[in-house]
């Protein structure tokens, strides 16, 4: 559903009441003790920002990309952080668009209601890495279920989630044609399985992203947990990266207001050699060019998601929205940082805070390189490079 620029502005502005109950010392001291945001996500979910993306019949509001992007990029721009539960928007896509009735019935009312978390989203591996289809986690079918074995890392928020969706494979490589074939998405009950097979252990980042490794060792998954074909699963997870990526995207566009009005606040305000810093071109300029890269990747970003609204292809855009977006809030991060001298370093300015966790997003959920290879390869058509 398209919605109009003022239901986006009312939305923002409910979001950013909402951010505004959350001090930032509440965020410097989750940061510090590198803990879960629990009260955050539970007031997004009671107010139903978490369930824009479900639409109405499962008891979501139905809304657009355009109107998710808006919430998360409003919770970025407060200098609050929408990592934590940003999953739970759309990763219930995979089941939305693949899932078979009596799944979505089973599980999405409960995930628009907040009652069910599926905020984690089992693909990397340690040894696999970006190359996605050389996974060695395996499931296995025996009688009505499905034993899975092997490993997953970086799998973030699985000890805040009671569902993960799980890639592995079910055919070895060398038995398909393709290797994005075997591939199969299921959805885990982690409450179930945990203890019985499936293990979480946390890691610890220089941000606070509630990130962990999970081992699998003889998990059993009911087969009725399959989401739609067997071997299918590579393609059921590649349809629901552009989302992903425009959704990261408008955080990195929130991140990226953060800096620049933090920059431009400071710049005015702290005075050495009798004026304010800000009256030095050589302080101004940089906060203007942030301002401009800012400005342009946020059109990539609203038109990436204008095509997607729309069912038009996009990946080409919302590849280019979540590489423009992250080197503009990159750039706004070292010019707020510069800006501000040794001050940036100070944790209650939460200037270093946010400039770590932008950074993530050169890298996750793609990292640069690949972003590059997709758009040399499939808009440029160069020669595929691996
Ligand atoms: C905090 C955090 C949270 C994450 N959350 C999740 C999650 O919830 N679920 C999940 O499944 N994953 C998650 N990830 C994983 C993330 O998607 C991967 O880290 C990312 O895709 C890169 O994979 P990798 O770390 O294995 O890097 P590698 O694949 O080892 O790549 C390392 C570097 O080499 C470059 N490179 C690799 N191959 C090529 C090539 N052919 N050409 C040019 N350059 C290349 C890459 O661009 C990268 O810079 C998370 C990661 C982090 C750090």
């Amino acid at each position: 559903m398209t919605i109009t620029r003022e239901e986006l502005t009312e939305i923002r502005s409910g979001v950013a009441k909402l951010c505004a109950t959350f001090s930032m010392e509440y965020w410097r001291e989750l940061d510090r003790e590198r803990r879960y945001p629990t009260e955050f996500v539970r007031a997004l979910t009671a107010a139903g920002y978490l369930s824009a993306l479900i639409p109405e019949q499962y008891g979501g509001s139905g809304l657009g990309i355009t109107a998710a992007a808006g919430i998360l990029e409003e919770i970025h721009s407060t200098g609050a952080n929408g990592a934590a539960c940003h999953a739970q928007m759309y990763t219930m896509g995979t089941l939305l668009r693949h899932g078979n009735p009596a799944q979505k019935a089973a599980y999405l009312p409960g995930i628009a209601r907040g009652e069910l978390r599926l905020q984690a989203f089992g693909v990397t591996e340690p040894t696999a890495g970006t190359d996605t289809t050389s996974i060695r986690t395996t499931a296995v079918r025996n009688g009505s279920a499905y034993v899975v074995n092997g490993q997953k890392v970086w799998t973030s928020r699985a000890e805040h989630s009671d569902l993960m969706l799980l890639l592995a494979r079910t055919t070895p490589r060398e038995a398909v044609a393709r290797r994005t074939e075997g591939l199969s998405v299921f959805i885990v009950d982690m409450r179930e399985a945990l203890g019985r097979g499936l293990s979480i252990r946390p890691i610890r980042t220089m941000i606070n992203h509630a990130t962990t490794e999970v081992f699998f060792d003889n998990m059993e998954v009911p087969a009725a947990n399959l989401i739609g074909e067997e071997g299918r699963g590579f393609r059921y997870i590649l349809d629901g990266m552009n989302a992903e990526r425009i959704l990261i995207a408008a955080e990195c566009i929130g991140d990226a207001k953060w800096f620049i009005a933090k920059a431009r606040g400071y710049a005015v305000e702290r005075r050495v050699f009798g004026r304010p810093i800000g009256q030095n071109q050589g302080v101004q300029f940089p906060i203007a060019r942030a301002y401009m890269a800012m400005r342009a990747a946020e059109l990539m970003v609203e038109r990436a998601a204008a095509l997607y609204e729309n069912g038009e292809p996009c990946g080409a855009e919302a590849n280019m929205a979540k590489q423009l977006a992250a080197e503009a809030s990159w750039q706004a991060g070292d010019t707020c940082l510069q800006t501000h001298g040794g001050y940036g370093f100070a944790e209650e300015y939460d200037v270093e805070r946010k400039f770590r966790e932008t950074r993530l997003y050169q890298i996750a959920p793609i990292s640069t390189n690949l972003v590059l290879s997709y758009i040399a390869e499939h808009v440029l058509e160069m020669p595929r490079s691996y």
